[in-house]
């Protein structure tokens, strides 16, 4: 599903460098059940999905969209895969999930992109 506000990716966390940048190429993975997912930094399409659209997942596809803030592809990246692995799951508990891992990260961590 589409998401239309969030926040992440490639993280650091401050004052250590631990983290990953991030990669403009196509990660793979496969969920729970073996179902094999394509991640890419790219913008949804506006037709389908919307203008404001962060983030989409489809039953093999996931789309970032690269040009928000870093805190929103943070939010993007955890709520869409959230979707891949737990699709019964209803929106509000996938929003709600990636919000408080995206706060916790972002907000209280001080995870950041790596430039
Ligand atoms: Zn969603």
């Amino acid at each position: 599903m589409a998401i239309v506000a969030g926040k992440f990716i490639g993280l650091q966390r401050n004052p250590t460098q631990i983290g990953m940048q991030l990669n403009s190429g196509e990660f793979i993975f496969k969920n729970a059940k073996g179902e094999e997912y394509k991640v890419s930094f790219r913008k949804p399409n506006r037709k389908l999905y919307g203008e404001d659209c962060d983030g989409v997942c489809t039953k093999d596809k996931i789309f970032i969209n690269p040009d928000r803030s870093d805190q929103t592809v943070l939010n993007a990246s955890i709520h869409e895969f959230a979707h891949a692995f737990f699709w019964d799951k209803k929106e509000y508990e996938v929003a709600k999930f990636a919000n408080t891992c995206s706060r916790f990260l972002y907000n209280h961590c001080k995870w950041r992109k790596i430039k």
